[in-house]
């Protein structure tokens, strides 16, 4: 096809053609062509409509003319003469380079001798082509616009990439990764005299009912809406950011005039009116916690502060809260529950429950994640959401991980040795991975245990990662060199990106379940998920998915060549007895 429009080329013909038939249409090519010799540009322009292009082009012969057109012009390529008067072929690709343009550059010449060819490529230039040899100009086109191509294209990838890296997608808001550089950079930049920042979280009554009952499209349009309320209604906000499914912070500057007070109230005007969810009118209730900046609390630790408070806030139905230190452990029922903690840990309350993982290529259970709960005597049995907190800002995580480790352990064992042969991951929390002796802790219990440390998996999350990620680098590695595999867990709740992972010592990522649940529903969900798999087999890591709660998600999840996958469609977690009549009915192990 291409040769019949070669050969009908600038004849009554084509136009005839063209209009009779829909055959191919010449290529359009935008040409900058630097030349002083009209007859030369002439006869580059016949080869390149006989080549099958359709050239607009426009020429010029000075050094100014051609810095204009590469500011205002839109080119697909650049052919310049070696040799001009006055300016010449190597001043030119020069501008070319100032001008940050990716497209293809030829230079041509009628003498251009092999120094100069080899200075004008190492200058960056594509190509170079001599005027007596015109057959080469066409196929050098083709090759450097296919590349040109193909690094745009990589480049928008990236692009992507590092879109979703540092953003939310829905609001395209910045995530919680964004969001606490962008309060450090603030924190640096202002000065003692300056007043303090704030964070403040609306947290909104009742959002996770709300979340489950509408639709993915309408959760996405009512984030979207009050996204773009808060930023019409709070004067003076320096940022924006979307840290998890269900929650907005901002960031504020607190001078003398702007007190907390001020700032709650301007963010709880986004909620005044109702919202609209086709055909609802849905009125929201939102309480506002805040934490100033204090120069013991970095970024982190304030987003963590205003989310205390905003709980607290809720929890007293009061309009908004600012964090206090005092407050954070001392509400009474907390305090209680601490301190029956510390004998649950040591009186046997605690239990492991078991999550089946399945394996998508071979459809075999080959792992179980250990989940703990607390069997509390009069509050029945409490979920970690519950109690795991506290002992996190207590010193209990230390204790409440051993049990773990050692119950983890030798249940592991009695079914190995039953024949239920299945690995078993075990969560480890911030404290543990950033404390230097876990490592060798769990390494020589495991030894007294007499188990395998390659038949666990300690999973840790993106955020304790982050919190200091040179000692939990450090640490992670020395659990991998004892044997134990190492999972980064719910990745993707906005704290590392892609390129990050490459940096990990882990061998298996686990995508959060945000991004898991909603995959047949929502496209980017399944881009998501996408990336982070490629990413991963090109870095030789496994692919965990959480919280498949439908055949559709599983089905697709094992189209796209996902590894494991993890959900209650697959199965809840189960207690002790539970789990190991569950796990004799499957196929298991590797
Ligand atoms: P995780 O490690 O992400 O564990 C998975 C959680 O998701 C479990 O909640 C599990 O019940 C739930 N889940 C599993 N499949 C699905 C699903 O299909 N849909 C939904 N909506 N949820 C699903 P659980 O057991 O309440 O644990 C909550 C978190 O508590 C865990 O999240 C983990 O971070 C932490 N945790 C649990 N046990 C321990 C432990 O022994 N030590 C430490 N440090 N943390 C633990
Ligand atoms: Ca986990
Ligand atoms: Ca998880």
């Amino acid at each position: 096809m291409r040769y019949r429009l070669q050969a009908a080329a600038d004849s009554a013909e084509l136009r005839l053609s063209r209009s009779a038939q829909a055959i191919p249409v010449a290529t359009p090519l935008r040409v900058l062509l630097v030349e002083d010799t009209l007859a030369d540009a002439e006869l580059l322009l016949m080869e390149l409509k006989r080549g099958g292009y359709e050239v607009s082009y426009e020429r010029y012969t000075t050094e100014a003319e051609v810095r204009l057109a590469l500011k205002v012009g839109t080119w697909d390529l650049i052919v310049s003469d070696y040799s001009l008067p006055g300016f010449d072929g190597m001043r030119c690709l020069q501008l070319y380079r100032e001008s940050g343009l990716d497209i293809p550059f030829l230079l041509m010449s009628g003498t251009v001798g092999e120094e100069i060819a080899v200075e004008a490529m190492k200058g960056g230039a594509h190509d170079y082509i001599m005027k007596d040899r015109l057959v080469r100009l066409v196929p050098a086109i083709k090759r450097e616009l296919r590349e040109a191509e193909a690094r745009r294209e990589r480049r928008s990838f990236m692009e992507q990439m590092e879109f979703i890296a540092y953003h939310d997608p829905v609001t395209r808001l910045p995530n919680q990764r964004l969001f606490l550089q962008e309060v450090e950079q603030a924190i640096r930049k202002s000065s003692p005299g300056d007043g303090q920042l704030v964070i403040a979280i609306p947290e909104i009554a009742k959002f996770k009912e709300i979340r489950t009952t509408v639709t993915q499209a309408d959760y996405d349009t009512l984030m979207r809406q009050i996204a773009d309320r808060i930023w019409l209604r709070c004067e003076g906000m320096l940022t924006l950011s979307r840290v998890d499914d269900y929650t907005f912070a901002a960031l504020f500057p607190a001078d003398k005039e702007a007190d907390p007070a001020a700032v709650a109230r301007s963010l709880l005007t986004a909620f005044d009116e109702p919202y609209e969810i086709d055909p609802f009118l849905l009125h929201l209730d939102a309480s506002v916690g805040m934490a100033v900046h204090s120069p013991e609390t970095p970024a982190a630790g304030m987003l963590r502060n205003a989310m205390v408070a905003a709980n607290q806030a809720q929890e007293k139905h009061q309009p908004y809260a600012l964090y206090s230190m005092a407050e954070d452990l001392s509400s009474p029922g907390n305090l209680a529950l601490l301190g029956q903690l510390r004998d649950a840990i040591r009186g046997g309350e605690l239990e492991l429950h078991y999550q089946p993982i399945l394996e998508l290529g071979t459809g075999r259970i080959t792992e179980v994640e250990a989940l703990v709960r607390w069997n509390h005597p009069e509050l029945g049995l409490l979920q970690p959401e519950k109690f795991l907190g506290l002992a996190e800002s207590s010193n209990l995580i230390i204790p409440l991980t051993a049990w773990v480790v050692d119950a983890a352990f030798s249940q592991w064992r009695q079914w190995h040795e039953s024949g239920l042969d299945v690995d078993m991951a075990i969560n480890l929390s911030v404290r543990n991975i950033q404390d230097r002796a876990f490592a060798g802790y769990i390494a020589q219990r495991a030894k007294e245990h007499g188990i395998d440390p390659g038949r666990f998996v300690l999973e840790v999350t993106e955020s304790s990662i982050m919190t200091d990620h040179e000692v939990a680098n450090d640490e992670l590695m020395r659990l991998r060199e004892f044997g134990f595999k190492v999972a980064v867990d719910d990745f993707g709740t906005g704290h590392s990106s892609l390129s990050y992972l490459q940096r990990l010592p882990v061998d298996d990522i686990k995508v959060d379940r945000n991004f898991v649940t909603r995959i047949g529903e929502n496209p980017q969900d399944l881009a998501i998920v996408n990336a982070v798999l490629g990413f991963a087999k090109g870095l030789g890591k496994r692919v965990v998915a959480e919280g498949v709660e439908s055949g559709e998600a599983l089905g697709i999840l094992r189209d796209i060549g996902c590894h494991l996958a993890q959900g209650y469609h697959i199965s809840r977690p189960l207690g002790r007895e539970a789990a190991a009549q569950w796990l004799a009915k499957q196929k298991l192990g590797r």
